[in-house]
């Protein structure tokens, strides 16, 4: 018994948990070879993202474009669905892909889910070693908020909460902006929403990380930097931007969505910040289809952790990655994750000061220790995430998965590259009757419309009496 308990506890502390390590092994060498590149963090670093679907395919908002199928708003939202889906996804993620994921709670609105509901989804994402970010128009009141994080008897169920928040002018029917005609009319909604979570730490000593997404067409590219700066002012923690894509319900394809690139969206991006955000220094997935940097921000600085114009910064980075890829902080025990600290220090002390260096050259980027100290005193020093995430449109999605379930490649350029871009997905949906894992492209553009006739007969709007 004494053995057993001394091997489940070195397997417990080790500082890359096993399991993790054998799904980074298979996620890498799943991955396309022109994506193994020295800044690619899928099977180094992590899996990648996750997300829930088909669990409350319902919105009350309308947005142009919208990835949900032209049947999702047919169906009755459901805790008990919603809960038996999520746990038998995250089941499967958990089993398939190790013990640690950032896990979406999306396929819908969350909000329209009953708090207590809400609070179970996030406790059972949680117990699967998911962490969960519940996807929103925003629409929702405090009283919502409070009664999804605290229980009952007032007492918080969380200590910390994850939520993302979409906000653009492309939606209609928001409460108070019905048809927006700017961005800027949205300014208010965004300070709203991110004060609700303010007040939540102030009441109740519960903290949050905040997202905030806009998707971004022709109409409002011209508006992203502004959106940009005023975010940045804002307690959001990742700014993150979608060029439109035509995929989900085409009732909603208004513009021509193909004008805006991910590079045209990242410019604006810079712009609205005032410099250059460098994200070579880090991929996730295929470069087409996201741009990602993290760093912190110093009173509007931002310097990113990896500098992909320092030298000493990218052999940091080759390093930490080969001794601790795939080591998680979150989800454990707070002794778990001391204990594995130390070994991973005893293991490599070394590491210590090229850990030093790249905070000392971070630091030295945002302007010296100073500038940190005056950033921290007025408040306005962050970490700061930056992502734009670019889908791809249904008429090329399609083709491509219906060869690559076949093993074939196709000949036709862009079905190709579309091929290249799904098998380096790092957006994943689970279907455990299947054992399929799949692109969350794949799910919107391929499978999405069948789940969705299917949850009509499971879960009709009206419910017949007697
Ligand atoms: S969901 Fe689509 S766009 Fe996103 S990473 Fe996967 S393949 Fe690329």
């Amino acid at each position: 018994m004494v053995l057993d308990f001394l091997r489940e506890l070195e397997a417990r502390t080790r500082p890359v948990h096993p399991e993790s390590r054998a799904a980074m092994q298979a996620r890498w060498d799943a991955l396309p070879e022109h994506v193994k590149t020295p800044n690619q963090l899928l099977g180094r670093s992590a899996v990648g993202c996750e997300g829930t679907h088909g669990v409350f395919p319902k919105c009350n908002l309308t947005c142009s474009p919208c990835y949900h199928s032209a049947e999702a708003n047919q169906v009755r939202v459901d805790g008990q669905h919603t809960l038996r889906e999520v746990a038998r996804q995250m089941e499967y993620l958990r089993q398939v892909r190790g013990p640690r994921a950032h896990a979406q709670l999306i396929g819908g609105e969350v909000s329209l889910l009953k708090p207590d509901d809400h609070a179970a989804a996030i406790e059972v994402m949680r117990a699967n070693g998911r962490e969960p970010m519940s996807m929103t128009h925003g629409d929702f009141d405090y009283a919502y908020l409070l009664a999804v994080v605290l229980a009952p008897d007032g007492v918080p169920r969380f200590d910390r909460v994850s939520f993302a928040a979409h906000f653009d002018s492309l939606m209609r029917g928001r409460r108070g902006a019905v048809r927006p005609r700017s961005e800027a009319e949205l300014e208010p909604f965004r300070q709203k929403f991110a004060g609700m979570f303010e007040d939540l730490r102030r009441d109740h000593g519960v903290s949050s990380y905040l997202a905030h997404n806009m998707t971004v067409t022709p109409s409002n590219l011209g508006e992203v930097a502004e959106v940009t700066r005023s975010v940045l002012a804002m307690p959001y923690n990742m700014l993150s931007f979608q060029p439109a894509a035509f995929m989900g319900d085409e009732r909603r394809w208004k513009e021509d969505f193909d004008d805006v690139s991910i590079d045209d969206v990242w410019e604006r991006v810079e712009e609205g910040a005032g410099q250059k955000l460098p994200w070579q220094g880090t991929q996730f997935g295929d470069p087409r289809c996201n741009r990602y940097t993290i760093g912190v921000s110093a009173s509007g600085t931002f310097a990113a952790v990896i500098d992909p114009a320092d030298s000493a910064d990218l052999a940091a980075r080759d390093r930490l990655l080969n001794h601790h890829g795939g080591m998680y902080f979150g989800g454990q025990a707070r002794w778990v994750l001391a204990a594995r600290i130390l070994r991973a220090v005893l293991r490599y002390p070394l590491d210590v000061f090229v850990l030093a260096g790249l905070g000392r050259r971070m630091i030295s980027r945002t302007g010296g220790v100073r500038a940190l100290w005056r950033a921290w005193r007025s408040k306005s020093l962050g970490v700061r995430t930056f992502v734009v995430h670019n889908f791809m449109d249904s008429d090329v999605v399609a083709p491509a998965w219906a060869l690559m379930e076949q093993g074939k490649v196709s000949d036709d350029p862009p079905v190709r590259e579309a091929q290249e871009r799904l098998g380096a997905c790092m957006y994943t949906m689970s279907h455990p009757q299947t054992g399929q894992l799949v692109p969350a492209c794949t799910q919107h553009s391929v499978l999405d419309p069948a789940e969705n006739r299917e949850l009509r007969t499971l879960l009709p709007l009206r419910v017949k009496n007697g």
